[in-house]
């Protein structure tokens, strides 16, 4: 009986392995099938960066027609500030980044860059100038160096070396025997997410784009990390338009502009201190937050939610 038990399991365990894997292909296709609808008119023009002001105006959008993500979400980052969305998880906030990268095309409304609609220029004028630091960074599976200067491929040692300090990365790569040149990815030394932020943001100072968004990375983040993190945003951010998306309430404290995303509606906007005094969805985040750190400080905390 025990001998027949052990294949039976190891095909149990085959069968889940392939649904699994057909389920992937489906997600990779779905992935594939959705950009392609994303496409240049006939000879779009380069977008025009004159100082970028970031609009969106009555922005909907669905993945699948019969669940509508964004119901008209209209807000305006103006040249060299910072605006940040705040909101639960799955409430759509890193959708208006897949949006404003052009991932995806809105369903109804429109998103501008100093006045352009983004649907009518070239992808890679829009591209070029905007960048990302994900939520997840993906790295190849080639040289630290080679990561950092992804996008930029001509450019210097000595290029790679500052935006990495700009990052906090370098103290990190000089720890390692390799430096610049150790292995990482699948086959190479594992980065820690905190790590793969600042790779990414290390390439957001190679690229120096008018246009940041930063979409936090959420409880893989020691408070201490987030912090170091958040320091040297802060160095790339300044005087260019950021979206920042916000999981921890403190990354936000110091935003122009806070949006409030529910259920993919703007529940609540103003700065901090207008949506402490307002005390709704915002100031419920606020102290629930507060009381969370509170008793992490006494070493007990509760885990942060995930999103
Ligand atoms: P947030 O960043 O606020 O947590 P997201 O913008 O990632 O939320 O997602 C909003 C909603 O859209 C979620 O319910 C999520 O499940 C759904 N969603 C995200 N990406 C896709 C996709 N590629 N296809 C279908 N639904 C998606
Ligand atoms: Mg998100």
């Amino acid at each position: 009986m025990m001998q027949l038990a052990q294949p039976l399991n190891f095909f149990g365990f085959v069968y889940r392995e392939i649904k699994q894997a057909l389920v992937d292909m489906e997600t990779m296709f779905s992935l594939l099938r959705v950009p392609a609808e994303v496409t240049d008119q006939p000879d779009a023009p380069a977008m025009q960066v004159k100082e970028g002001r970031v609009t969106f105006e009555e922005v909907h959008f669905h993945y699948q027609p019969e669940r509508e993500i964004l119901k008209g979400v209209s807000f305006e980052i103006p040249p060299g500030r910072k605006l940040a969305v705040v909101g639960a998880s799955g409430a759509g906030k890193s959708t208006l980044s897949r949006l404003l990268f052009r991932f995806y095309d809105v369903t109804g409304g429109t998103i501008r860059i100093d006045g352009q609609d983004i649907r009518e220029v070239s992808q890679d004028s829009l591209r070029a100038a905007i960048g990302i630091v994900p939520q997840d960074t993906v790295l190849f599976n080639d040289t630290l160096g080679y990561n950092i200067a992804y996008g930029r491929p001509d450019c210097s040692r000595a290029d790679v070396e500052r935006a990495a300090a700009i990052a906090q990365l370098d103290r990190f790569v000089t720890s390692l025997p390799e430096g610049y040149d150790t292995q990482v990815g699948e086959r190479g030394l594992k980065l820690s997410g905190g790590e793969k932020q600042r790779v990414a943001i290390a390439r957001m100072v190679l690229k120096e784009p008018a246009i940041l968004i930063f979409d936090e990375a959420t409880s893989a983040l020691d408070s201490q990390t987030e912090q170091e993190i958040l320091k040297s945003l802060n160095e790339v951010s300044r005087a260019r338009t950021t979206l920042v998306i916000a999981h921890r309430l403190s990354t936000v404290v110091d935003a122009d502009e806070i949006v409030v995303l529910d259920a993919g509606r703007v529940a609540e906007r103003g700065n901090h201190s207008d949506l402490l005094a307002r005390d709704g969805l915002y100031a419920a985040m606020w102290w629930r937050q507060q009381k969370q750190s509170e008793a992490a400080q006494e070493g007990t905390e509760p885990p942060l939610s995930d999103d």
